[in-house]
């Protein structure tokens, strides 16, 4: 299959992207590493006139911890950068090992974290991990700059709040205080396969014990990624056993919203995520405790 004729631009810097984008409008679309829109230009489910390549603008290239533990992250940075960097291993586990979830080794060393949020599949791991990891997103324009929150950027399936004139530039991902452990469990017809149900997990433990806060996200759970705030609440306070992780389970089920696939119906969705959210919850609180 090729793709409808289009005009390619390759600027070097935000700014001159901006500009185009602006200019172009809703005609352009921001080509970053192409694992979708491509395919989907190729099967001409998408024929914009113009792309604006960012392959080019080192700005958007970037990994770095600041001062106060925040992860930064520019938008163009490829999955195998941040993958494979120890410092992330170490400080931000969950991207990493949910990183190791997403598509293959040929598509993580092509794909970036921005295209992958801005393009918003909702069975798509990323997504569900910002929103546990409770990060932030910088959107810019020729213009204006704001700062979005995980949380608030996902509208639906393949939709989110950015403006036909507006760029994801950079991600930020706040410190996991001590006492955090973390983990995501997913479940996918073949290795490498968009997840049937994906579970991310957030859990601090107290000085005793006991939990003080939680944040529990799901992707292939909904039209966009799911907080399942509920479970998560029912949480705090509790000793983390595998009755109370159980308890959360069930509450999650109830807050999600699966939608069904060629591979699983709503109900098989639901029943994977009862057991990932009990086991991904067992994990990350083993984890919290160490
Ligand atoms: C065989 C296969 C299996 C896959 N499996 C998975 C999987 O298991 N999990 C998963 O999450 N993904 C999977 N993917 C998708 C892959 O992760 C994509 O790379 C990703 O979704 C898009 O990232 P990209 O950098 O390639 O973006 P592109 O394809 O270049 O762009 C995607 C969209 O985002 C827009 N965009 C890109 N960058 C920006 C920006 N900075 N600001 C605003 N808009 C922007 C583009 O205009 C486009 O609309 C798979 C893909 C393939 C081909």
């Amino acid at each position: 299959m090729k793709p409808a004729p289009f005009q390619w631009h390759a600027p070097e810097t935000i700014e001159e992207a901006l500009a185009l984008k602006a200019e172009h409008g809703e005609a352009a679309r921001f080509l970053a590493g192409g694992q979708s829109l491509v395919p989907a230009m190729n099967f001409r489910v998408a024929q914009p006139a113009v792309l604006v390549d960012l392959a080019r603008i080192s700005a958007l290239d970037h990994l770095e911890f600041l001062a106060d533990g925040t992860l930064v992250i520019g938008a163009m940075t490829r999955y195998r950068g941040i993958e494979r960097d120890a410092a992330v291993a170490r400080r931000q586990p969950l991207l990493a090992e949910a990183l190791a979830e997403v598509a293959h080794p040929q598509i993580r060393t092509r794909g970036t974290l921005g295209g992958n949020l801005s393009h918003a599949d909702p069975a798509s791991e990323m997504p569900a991990v910002m929103l546990a990891l409770q990060a932030h997103f910088l959107v810019r324009s020729a213009s204006a700059v704001r700062s979005v929150a995980a949380e608030t950027f996902f509208v639906g399936p393949l939709a989110t709040v950015l403006g036909e004139d507006e760029m994801l530039a950079e991600i930020e991902v706040p410190p996991l205080p001590p006492g955090t452990g973390t983990a995501f469990l997913e479940v996918a017809r073949r290795r490498g396969d968009y997840a049937m149900m994906g579970v991310a997990a957030v859990l601090r433990r107290g000085a005793d014990g006991r939990c003080v806060a939680a944040r529990l996200a799901l992707c292939s759970a909904g039209p966009i990624p799911m907080l399942a705030v509920q479970a998560a609440q029912g949480l705090v306070g509790t000793g983390l056993t595998e009755t109370d992780c159980a308890a959360a389970a069930e509450l999650a089920v109830q807050e999600i919203d699966p939608m069904g696939s060629v591979q699983a119906s709503p109900a098989y969705q639901r029943h994977l995520a009862a057991v990932l959210v009990r086991r991904t919850l067992a994990v990350a609180a083993e984890r919290a405790a160490a």
